[in-house]
């Protein structure tokens, strides 16, 4: 059985319409309703026929549904919640893919007290944006992690579960300050990491940007395609998930300057050994499906 029938999006980004996608194409008896707080979004929405309904306003989107999925920017979630929250019907279910989570439990428990939160992340994604971003195969083979509040009921978390599945996500559940730390590493200090390099690449004033662009090697390369992420997202992430940026900021930090003393004395050992280390992490991401094995991720040369 279906563990939702009606499911309202709010947000029709790369996320949401990439979800209204999935939806349409693995449950296709679910009533999918869209809305955005942008009218040309919805336009381009009506246009595409990415959902069986778009509702000019979030109160008139969430009416009948079961599920309710946000998908706005992470410090949008608070205030995207509070248009909705008059019109909630008392047994829907909320739930959102932002990229934080304890953050965002907090907002949606202040906008809607006494509503079922079931917070999740679908670890998925590209650096593009907007509804004709999004795909409906995004969140195959890809994890989805449901981060529950204390005390939430077990069958709504697994009605969540179960509609990720659904999507063709594996899931996994954590508590989610422990998510916060664990994708403060995988992918939100690594964005921080791109956007640095790009940025000091860009301001060096002796290498000019047009050689900077000309001769972009692999390494450059990929740094770009993460650099050209979302911004307002990316904003929303690093404020909303300060304490554990911060952490894993000071420890890379440190592990910066062991590499710099590592480089200025000659140690070679030193970087030999790391480079063994990383290469083996590469390895393993490979081996459990989660990236392109074929080299330079597959592009043609
Ligand atoms: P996106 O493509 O920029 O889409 C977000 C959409 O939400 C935009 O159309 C935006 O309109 C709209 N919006 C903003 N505030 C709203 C509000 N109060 N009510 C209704 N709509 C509102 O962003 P995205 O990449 O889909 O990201 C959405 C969420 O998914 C974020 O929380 C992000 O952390 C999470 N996420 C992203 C990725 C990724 O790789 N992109 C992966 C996993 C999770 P305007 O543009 O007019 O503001």
């Amino acid at each position: 059985m279906l563990p939702f029938a009606r499911v309202t999006i709010i947000g029709l980004g790369l996320i949401g319409s990439s979800l209204a996608r999935a939806i349409r194409q693995y449950m296709p008896t679910v009533r999918v309703t869209g809305h955005d707080a942008d009218p040309q979004v919805r336009d381009v929405a009506r246009a595409i026929d990415l959902c069986d309904d778009i509702a000019d306003t979030a109160g008139a989107a969430v009416t009948d549904a079961d599920l309710v999925v946000l998908c706005v920017p992470v410090r949008a979630m608070g205030a995207a919640a509070a248009d909705f929250a008059d019109d909630l019907p008392g047994d829907a279910i909320v739930s959102d893919v932002g990229s934080c989570k304890a953050d965002v439990l907090a907002q949606l428990s202040a906008a809607l007290p006494g509503h079922a939160i079931i917070p999740a992340h679908p670890v998925a994604g590209t650096e593009n944006s907007g509804p004709e971003a999004g795909f409906a195969t995004l969140f195959q083979g890809r994890w989805c992690i449901v981060t529950p509040p204390a005390g939430a009921d077990p069958t709504a978390v697994e009605r969540v579960a179960e509609f990720w599945r659904r999507v063709g996500a594996e899931v996994e559940t954590m508590e989610p300050a422990h998510h916060d730390l664990v994708l403060a590493v995988t992918s939100h200090l690594p964005h921080l990491i791109a956007y640095t390099i790009v940025g000091t690449a860009s301001d060096l004033e002796d290498v000019t940007q047009s050689e900077v662009i000309k001769y972009s090697a692999g390494g450059f390369r990929d740094f770009t395609r993460i650099a050209a992420s979302d911004p307002t997202m990316w904003r929303d992430v690093f404020l909303a998930n300060k304490d554990a940026v911060l952490e894993m900021l000071q420890r890379f930090s440190e592990d910066l300057s062991a590499l710099q003393r590592a480089i200025r004395w000659d140690d070679g050992d030193a970087l030999f050994n790391l480079f063994t280390r990383t290469r083996a992490i590469r390895r393993s991401i490979i081996e459990q499906g989660q990236d392109d094995p074929k080299p330079d991720f597959g592009r043609k040369h």
